[in-house]
């Protein structure tokens, strides 16, 4: 049943737009369509390909302004980071494939251990049709970055947005189809999550979701059930953990905006703070400082730090975190309330005197907060960090690199970035992804790209081959004890004698 999506400007609570949702009826006939672009686009050379995606990066780097102003409307960040956080990472991952998309899925000749007159390949073909389902936090970068790597794979792709944020999936699609692509071949579909979840046996052959855990899980058991493979991108609640050599001043900063910028409604924000308690004063007056000079505001205006948050619903999650923490003996440094008018602001709110048992330390907030806590050993800030069910991002600030990695590699997290925060999403180089209730799968990387992929194994045979093999009639005694003593004398030896034992074998 068709149905309209009434679009919203979180800073004003004004109607921007309206949009036809799509019955899952509809949704399997743009499957169909999707199919059918998809086979000609596969047959044409990468190359080809790439010069199309080429043309997008050019055609959006033309409209850079244009994009982030209908993305800071419909979604409320402000402009300066719809272009940091949004337009400029999907110029750098349209880039980073478009350069790199040929050595990545070409043929990967594979070394053969034992039988040396044969060898293999892997070749990559693309998948088929990929559904992406994007999140309205980022409704530009997530959905696109995907969206684009699988055009270059020689995907299909059916983009299912956030019913909070369609405009901008639509305002995308218009500038693919100036660029030429077959508007068939990219298909955005607005439309309620439960249309959108009878698509995934309906003719998708790979699912791209980032959105919350509860949703995530439904819709991973749905790929499970029909064999459809997927990637999950889901919530986190992301641990710093400040050492005391830190430079305090940059380490506040940094871990501030890690905490609000987008409002916190980031699944990499920093949600949690644990300080050394020999600077934790002094790191708490710091970030005071830095949130009290922060603006708060219209996305559009000069000098603004933060917009509103998008989610009514997500905005009370927040203001009953944060009045849950007060109830219990927290104290709000800065903010703790909704600021009065039509749009969703809510105010950036440090808090200290928290536990690890309240919910804005424990459960995913994703909005402006910032519980700080002190440790006294490096050991319990671990340990305490990693007591989550989430695994996204992590992060380390210290003055002592070696330190930085060590404590790193103890943290259970996708990613865990020293002395900085959030960006490596922007970093089309490098995997994104989580562990646990985080999620499943890498997006970005070069395995990114080979996922939206099926790698197809060949296995080929040289002029030379062995006068006699073990896997061919007839089945003998003899031969069944040469290869029971061959278990013992070459299997069961070292790697030395292993290989000279195999080669005497096949010879
Ligand atoms: P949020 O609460 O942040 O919107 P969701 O996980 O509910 O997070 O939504 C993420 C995306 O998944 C959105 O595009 C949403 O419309 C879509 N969605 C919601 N429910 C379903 C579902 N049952 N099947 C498929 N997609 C869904």
């Amino acid at each position: 049943m068709s149905h309209l999506i009434e679009v919203t400007n979180p800073a004003t609570g004004e109607k921007i737009g309206e949009v036809k949702g799509i019955s899952a009826k509809e949704g399997v006939k743009a499957i169909a369509r999707a199919k059918k672009a998809q086979e000609l686009w596969a047959k044409k050379p990468l190359s080809q390909r790439v010069k199309v995606l080429q043309r997008f990066k050019k055609a959006l780097i033309d409209k850079a302004d244009d994009f982030c102003r209908a993305i800071a409307l419909e979604n409320g960040k402000p402009l300066m980071e719809a272009m940091a956080t949004e337009v400029l990472p999907i110029v750098e991952i349209t880039d980073y494939y478009c350069g790199h998309a040929a050595a990545i899925l070409s043929k990967q000749p594979i070394s053969m251990r034992r039988l040396k007159y044969r060898k293999s390949y892997i070749h990559y073909k693309p998948r088929g049709v990929v559904f992406v389902i994007g999140p309205w936090n980022f409704p530009f970068v997530i959905p696109v970055g995907e969206i684009i790597m699988a055009l270059i794979a020689g995907n299909a792709v059916i983009q299912k947005p956030a019913s909070l944020t369609p405009l901008i999936a639509i305002k995308t699609r218009e500038l693919m189809l100036e660029i030429g692509l077959d508007p068939n071949l990219y298909q955005v579909l607005p439309m309620k999550g439960e249309e959108a979840f009878k698509l995934i046996g309906a003719g998708v052959d790979y699912v791209n979701f980032t959105g919350s855990v509860a949703t995530g899980e439904k819709v991973s058991a749905e790929c499970g059930k029909n064999l459809i493979p997927c990637t999950m991108e889901l919530g986190g609640k992301d641990p710093v953990i400040v050492c005391e050599d830190v430079n305090i001043g940059h380490a506040a900063r940094c871990i501030a905006w890690g905490a609000f910028a987008n409002a916190g409604q980031v699944c990499a924000s920093v949600e949690r703070v644990y300080v050394h308690e020999s600077i934790y004063q002094k790191f708490v007056d710091k970030v005071v400082e830095v949130v009290k000079e922060m603006k708060i505001g219209d996305p559009f205006k000069d000098g603004i730090s933060m917009g509103p948050m998008k989610d009514p619903h997500q905005l009370k999650i927040v203001a009953d975190h944060v009045d849950k923490a007060r109830n219990n003996g927290a104290v709000i440094l800065t903010g703790g309330y909704k600021i009065d008018g039509p749009g969703l602001f809510y105010a950036p709110t440090v808090l200290v005197d928290v536990n690890d048992d309240m919910d804005c330390v424990k459960e995913e907030t994703f909005g402006p907060t910032m519980p700080i806590m002190k440790f006294s050993d490096i050991d319990e800030a671990v340990r305490r960090a990693n007591d989550s069910p989430y695994g996204l991002n992590a992060y380390v600030f210290t003055a002592d690199r070696y330190k930085g990695q060590r404590i790193a590699e103890k943290l259970q997290a996708g990613t865990v970035m020293v002395n900085e925060v959030l960006i490596t999403y922007g970093l089309p180089e490098t995997p994104w992804g989580g562990v646990k209730k985080s999620g499943l799968g890498r997006v970005h990387g070069d395995d990114g790209l080979r996922d939206l992929c099926i790698p197809y194994h060949v296995n080929y045979d040289l002029p030379y081959q062995p006068p006699w093999s073990l896997f061919r009639y007839p089945y003998t005694l003899t031969k069944y004890r040469i290869f029971l003593s061959s278990l013992k004398t070459v299997w069961g030896q070292g790697v030395g004698a292993k290989l000279s034992g195999i080669r005497g074998l096949f010879k």
